[in-house]
């Protein structure tokens, strides 16, 4: 069988006349002799909307309970693609996680699909029908409704994906694929045609918001082909996928850049074993992510200092948590939340010597100073003043040949 997963995002299904431009989407497959699995997101804010009046209703509302809420909205959706469907002489039917089931193991709001019955949904292929599944939920072995984060549907096409062998699984969103940068920050950006699973990683996990982390991981572990896509315009989108199937000359395959980043700053804190430790024990202990660290060689040899990235968020408390920390000394704390993180992600860096360099060297030409950098494999990073972040995205897009 010829089994292609769509899965199809909140804006995709924002309004009823985009629900009707789905149904053409999911046409042209079945037309194509395609077997196909839709799965939906709920409509464009419903979700937001949910977790909402959660709040309103309760401050400590019942995990079990926002389950059961938040993943009422890709019920509507699920339903009007089916009848879409079924007004234009397809056979299809919408299906709720239970009742395949799709089951979940884990925490609430945040559980992980581990198997998927496919009996019903097989049957239901082979007689010609469109299953229509609604995405980003599950239930446990209690038979309680959970759902696997927000985001979620898109890991739901992709397990679906793995489960049923499917030949294709797309992801059809309201961009036209995976860009080298925001277009929204650098107009220049340009579509990339093909990604591996590893950048695209780096890229949705330093906030290119084309795909939700958790579900390329997935994609990754069970070498499933993903095209991203629009719905809107029928255009080619970018393909992620393994990193042999790809052929390119590029260095860097992606630049991001992020706007929530503080900086914080201890200065003249003791040089001594363990310190550190004493400073991120209690910040982790409060679920407090650090980014970037840097700590600067001391010139006595008794005192040093620190600094080190959090999201804009966590400053408050970071500041309290530092401050009430008794197992550390330092003369002063500083803090700064206009700063921005800029990486240039590639698997091309891998075998290229001097990608640093480069990278420092036209940020220097533009007068950018860095002020913390971190690297990884596939990765480098640094910290700058936010307001020089489009003059360092253009930089570097140009430096690494992604203008053309
Ligand atoms: N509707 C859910 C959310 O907004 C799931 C998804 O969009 O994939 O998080
Ligand atoms: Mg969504």
């Amino acid at each position: 069988m010829k089994i292609v997963v769509l899965k199809f995002g909140g804006t995709s299904v924002g309004t009823i006349d985009k629900i009707k431009k789905v149904g053409d989407i999911i046409k042209t497959y079945v037309r194509k002799n395609y077997k196909v699995i839709v799965v939906s997101s709920a409509m464009r804010g419903v979700t937001n909307d949910l977790v909402k009046k959660s709040n309103q209703i309760s401050q400590n509302f019942s995990e079990e309970e926002y389950d059961v809420l938040v993943s009422s909205g890709e019920q509507v959706a699920c339903s009007l693609i089916a009848g879409r469907l079924i007004n234009n002489g397809i056979k299809s039917r919408s299906w709720l996680a239970w009742q395949i089931p799709i089951l979940t193991i884990g925490h609430h709001k945040n559980s992980r699909i581990n198997l998927i019955k496919k009996n019903a949904i097989l049957k239901y292929l082979k007689n010609g029908g469109v299953p229509v599944i609604a995405g980003f939920q599950g239930i446990n072995d209690k038979e309680r409704i959970t759902t696997i984060g927000r985001g979620g549907s898109d890991a739901t096409a992709i397990i679906l994906a793995k489960f049923f062998k499917a030949q294709r699984c797309v992801i059809y969103t309201d961009v036209e694929g995976v860009y080298t940068t925001d277009p929204n920050k650098l107009k220049k950006a340009k579509k990339i045609k093909v990604i591996s699973y590893e950048e695209m990683l780096e890229m949705a996990s330093l906030g290119a918001k084309v795909m939700q982390p958790v579900s390329i991981q997935d994609a990754r572990l069970n070498r499933i082909n993903i095209e991203v896509k629009s719905s809107f315009v029928n255009k080619s989108g970018t393909l992620i996928t393994k990193r042999s199937n790809i052929l390119s000359n590029k260095i860097v395959t992606g630049i991001t850049s992020t706007h929530n980043d503080a900086k914080v700053t201890l200065i003249g804190v003791k040089d001594k074993p363990g310190v550190a430790a004493s400073i991120f024990k209690p910040l982790s202990r409060n679920s407090i992510n650090v980014d970037m660290v840097v700590q600067n060689i001391s010139s006595n040899g008794k005192e040093t200092d620190l600094t080190f990235t959090i999201k804009n968020e966590d400053l408050n408390k970071t500041k309290k948590i530092i401050k009430e920390n008794k197992s550390i000394n330092f003369r002063k704390l500083l803090f700064n939340k206009g700063v921005s993180k800029i990486s240039i992600i590639g698997v091309g860096m891998i075998t290229t010597p001097g990608v640093t360099f480069r990278m420092f060297q036209s940020l220097a030409k533009k007068r950018i100073n860095i002020q913390v950098i971190s690297t990884s494999e596939i990765k480098i990073s640094v910290l700058i003043d936010k307001k020089n972040t489009k003059k360092a995205l253009n930089a570097l897009h140009k430096e690494f040949k992604l203008d053309s």
